[in-house]
C-alpha cells in the first residue's frame, strides 16, 4: 500500500506554530524592565521612544539604572529608513545589547527595523492597542514606497504590558488604536491559515474591546476597562502574528501608504464596510463576530461601536478625496492579499466608496 504521507494525498485541516516572546502582564510591570534584560543576559539598553513619550522614556532609564546607556526619541510613524539609519548609528557608537522600547506601533517599528538589522534583543513595552509587539511583521517606508515584511528576526523576545502606561492614552487614540486591534482578530476569523486557537483568541479579543473601548471612552481613568483593552489588545496582535490579513488590512495599506491617511483611523473606519464585504463569504467567522459583540449584526455592529466611541466614520473626514477612490480600488487589485470572497474591482471600489461616505452598512445594504 503506497504511504499517503509520502504520496502528497494527506493535507492537514490546519496547522499552528506558536511565538516564543515571552509576555509579562500587569500593574507597574515596567518596574521589572531591568530584571527582564537580567534574564536575557544584557546589560546595556538602548531606550526608544517618541518625542511625544520622552517622559516615558526617562521614567524607564531610572528604572534600568548602569543598564542604561542612551535614549532615542525619534521614533515616526511607517518606520521610516532614515530613521532606522540614525538610531542604529546610535545604537553602534553606544554599544547597546538590548533595544528597549516605550510606545505604540511607531516605536515598536523602529525597534523590529533595529533587530532585522542587527540581530539585537528586544524588550517592548506597548502603549497602545495596536499589537505590532506580538507580530514577526514589520513595514517600514522609503521615501514613499512601504514595503512589509514577515520575519522571526523582528519579533519581540519579551513584551512587557503595563496598565498604567496605558492611562494617558487620549479616548480618541484608545479607541482608534482600539478598533485597529479589533481588526486583526476579525480579519483572523476568516484567515486562509486560520485554526481552532486562533479563533478563540480572536473571539475572546474582540469581546473585550467592544465591552472595554466605551468603558475607556467614558472615563479614561477606568483601570478596570484599561486592563480589558490592553489584555485584548494582547490577544488580537497574537492573531495578527499568527494568521494571515486579508482584504482589510490590505485596503488599510492602500490608503495609508499611497494617500498617507492616519493608521488606526483608517482601520476604524473602513472596518465595517470590509466585514459586509466579506459577510456572504465567510458565516462561521460572521458568527463569531456577532458573538462577540453581544448578538447584534457583525458590520452594523462594528459601525455602530465605532460611532459610539465618537470616532469619525466616514474616509472623507480623514483626508481621503473622492478622485481617490477609483485608484485606491486599482491599488487594492495589485498584489491582492487572499481573502474569502474574490477582490474584484467593482466590490472593492463600492466598498471604498462606501467608507467614504460614512453611510452605515445596513443603510447601504436598504438602498
Ligand atoms: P503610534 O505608535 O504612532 O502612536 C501615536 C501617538 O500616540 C504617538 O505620538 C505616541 O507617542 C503617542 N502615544 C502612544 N501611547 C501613548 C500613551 N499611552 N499615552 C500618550 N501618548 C501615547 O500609533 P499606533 O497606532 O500604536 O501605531 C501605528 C503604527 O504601527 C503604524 O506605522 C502601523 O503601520 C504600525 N503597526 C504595525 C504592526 C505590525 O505588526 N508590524 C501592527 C500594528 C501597527
Amino acid at each position: 500500500m503506497s504511504d499517503p504521507a509520502k504520496s502528497g494525498s494527506i493535507s492537514p485541516v490546519f496547522k499552528y506554530v506558536a511565538l516564543p516572546t515571552h509576555v509579562v502582564f500587569g500593574h507597574g510591570t515596567v518596574a521589572l524592565a531591568r530584571a527582564e534584560m537580567d534574564r536575557l543576559g544584557r546589560r546595556r539598553a538602548l531606550v526608544l521612544t517618541t518625542r511625544q513619550q520622552e517622559s516615558e522614556g526617562r521614567q524607564l532609564s531610572e528604572i534600568l539604572g548602569d543598564y542604561f546607556v542612551a535614549s532615542f526619541c525619534d521614533a515616526t510613524m511607517h518606520t521610516p529608513t532614515e530613521v532606522t539609519e540614525l538610531a542604529l548609528s546610535l545604537m553602534k557608537s553606544c554599544k547597546a545589547d538590548c533595544l528597549v522600547s516605550v510606545g505604540g506601533g511607531s516605536t515598536i517599528g523602529l525597534s523590529k527595523a533595529l533587530a532585522l538589522r542587527s540581530g539585537i534583543d528586544q524588550i517592548c513595552v506597548p502603549t497602545t492597542y495596536a499589537g505590532s509587539e506580538m507580530t514577526p511583521i514589520l513595514g517600514e517606508t522609503n521615501g514613499t514606497t512601504k514595503t512589509t515584511l514577515r520575519s522571526a528576526e523582528v519579533l519581540p523576545e519579551v513584551v512587557i504590558y503595563d496598565v498604567q502606561l496605558t492611562m494617558r492614552l487620549p479616548a480618541s487614540v484608545s479607541a482608534a488604536s482600539g478598533m485597529n486591534a479589533i481588526a486583526h482578530a476579525a480579519e483572523a476569523l476568516y484567515a486562509r491559515d486560520g485554526n481552532p486557537i486562533v479563533s478563540i483568541i480572536a473571539e475572546e479579543a474582540i469581546g473585550g474591546l467592544a465591552t472595554a473601548l466605551p468603558l475607556v471612552v467614558a472615563d479614561i481613568s477606568n483601570v478596570d476597562a484599561r486592563a480589558t483593552a490592553l489584555k485584548s489588545a494582547w490577544l488580537a496582535g497574537m492573531c495578527l502574528g499568527s494568521v494571515g490579513m486579508s482584504i482589510h488590512h490590505k485596503l488599510c495599506h492602500v490608503l495609508g501608504g499611497s494617500f498617507g491617511l492616519p493608521h488606526a483611523e483608517t482601520h476604524a473606519i473602513l472596518l465595517p464596510h470590509s466585514i459586509a464585504y466579506n459577510k456572504g463569504a465567510a458565516p462561521e467567522a460572521m458568527s463569531r463576530i456577532s458573538r462577540a459583540l453581544g448578538g447584534k449584526h457583525p458590520a452594523q455592529g462594528l459601525f455602530d461601536l465605532l460611532t459610539h466611541l465618537g470616532l469619525p466614520a466616514a474616509l472623507s473626514q480623514i483626508g481621503l478625496k473622492a478622485e481617490n477612490i477609483d485608484q485606491a480600488a486599482k491599488l487594492a487589485l495589485d498584489k491582492p492579499y487572499w481573502n474569502p470572497r474574490p477582490v474584484e474591482y467593482d466590490g472593492v471600489r463600492d466598498l471604498i466608496a462606501q467608507a467614504y461616505a460614512g453611510l452605515s452598512p445596513l443603510q447601504q445594504a436598504n438602498r
